[in-house]
Formats: C-alpha cells, structure tokens, sequence
C-alpha cells in the first residue's frame, strides 16, 4: 500500500476517537505496511493468528522497533498459549473467551517473557453463535474471581471486549445495543467485584468504531479503514 495513505488514514481517524485509543489491526498487511505505520509514530497493533503475529514481532526486534505494543485479538487455542507467550513485546490479550483458557494461560504464565499482560475477557453481547466470548454472568464471575485472587500474578485483569452484532440488516441500532451492553457489564462488575480502576472496554472496529465511541469505548481495534486502499 502507497506509504503515505497508510498515515493519513491513521491521522484522520485519530481525529475521531475522543478518549479512546487506536490498535491498529494489521492481520491483512504485510510487516511493510505495519513498520510504516510505526515510523508515522503509532506504535500500538492488533493481529489475530499466533504464527502471524510471531513473525512480525520478531520482525520489529530484528528492525530495532522497540516501542511497539502487540494486541491480541483473536480466537486463542490452549496449545497455541506456550507460543503466544514467547512472542517479544506482546501488551494485551484482549479475547481471552473462557474459563478453560484463562486456567491455560494461568498454567502457563512463567512462559510469559514479559513483566505484565493485560486480560480482557470476551463477552458475547450480540449471542450470535459464530462468536466465541463468554455468554454467562456466572462463568464471567469466576472467571474474574480466579483471576484477582492471584496476588503476584503476570497477568492483570484489565478489561473486556465485544463485538457488535455483523448478521443484521439494522446492524446499527445492533452494534450499539452490543456495545452499551458491554458498558454495563463492566460497570455492574466494578461494583461486585469491588475494582478500585475502572474496566477499560474494547470494542469497535471499521465499520462500527463510532458508536462504539459514543459508547465509551476504551480501544477500539480497526483494520481495513487504515490497512486496506480505498483506490481499489
Ligand atoms: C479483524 C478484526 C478487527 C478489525 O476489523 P476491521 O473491520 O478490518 O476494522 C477487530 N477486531 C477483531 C477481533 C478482528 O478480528
């Protein structure tokens, strides 16, 4: 992609995110596209494939691209977590869908190279069944409750993540309820839970990240409106 379409989008939807900051989803883009990205000074980036990401990070360390921070955001295999947790410079994991893969990456956490990961958890809000996330707030409770009653643990409860409904002709009245969803959750679990920080929430991406905003979206992850030319 024409290196300079690639910072001018980013500048034109930075324009539009309020408080909320941007993951640049790079999952479709060559590691050429991606280091560009970075030298226009955006140093914070999403991919969904464990293989995919290793690359890339592994190519930022051979370039000398130190300030990156690596998002992941998507579906995450058990046996794919000893791998994920080697990957240089990785921030966040922001789909972490249930009990059982939370246990993995608890089992697994001296394989992290890092000092601090942050955990959001994925909640299904739109119930659609091709999405992974947590459906009930039971699961979600104990998922949190044996998260925080790790003391010194690598792994810090940060937040959740949702994606707006996609199977919709009225996907944007959808979207919205999803995301509002979302807020309240986190709000309601702050309360429970007793949080002394708010819950940052991830949701919103190309074609939804306004009203994701207008929610009160934390991060929104967007891909193809910075990645892919629209000069097609
Ligand atoms: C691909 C992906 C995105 C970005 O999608 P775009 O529509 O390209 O902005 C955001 N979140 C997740 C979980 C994704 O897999």
């Amino acid at each position: 992609m024409i290196k300079n379409e690639i910072a001018k989008n980013l500048t034109a939807i930075k324009k539009e995110l309020k408080t909320a900051q941007l993951i640049a989803v790079s999952k479709y883009s060559p590691v050429e596209d991606v280091i560009t990205a970075y030298k226009s000074l955006h140093y914070d980036f999403g991919e969904n494939r464990v293989l995919d990401l290793k690359e890339k990070a592994e190519a930022f360390v051979e370039e000398g691209l130190n300030k990156v921070h690596w998002h992941f955001i998507g579906h995450l295999q058990s046996n794919k977590v000893r791998e994920l947790f080697k990957i240089p410079n990785l921030y966040a994991i922001h789909s972490v869908d249930s009990l059982s893969l939370l246990e993995e990456l608890i089992k697994r956490e001296n394989d992290f190279v890092g000092s601090e990961l942050k955990i959001f958890f994925q909640v299904n809000t739109s119930h659609e069944t091709e999405k992974s996330g947590f459906e009930t707030a039971e699961e979600l409770n104990r998922a949190i409750d044996l998260l925080m009653s790790r003391t010194h643990s690598k792994l810090k409860f940060y937040g959740l993540m949702t994606m707006g409904s996609i199977r919709t002709t009225e996907f944007e009245i959808e979207a919205t309820r999803c995301f509002r969803d979302l807020n309240l959750i986190a709000r309601n679990l702050e309360k429970v839970h007793g949080l002394k920080e708010n819950l940052k929430l991830s949701m919103g991406m190309s074609q939804d990240y306004k009203l994701a905003i207008d929610a009160g979206s934390d991060f929104v992850r967007i891909g193809s409106a910075i990645f892919k030319s629209h000069i097609t």
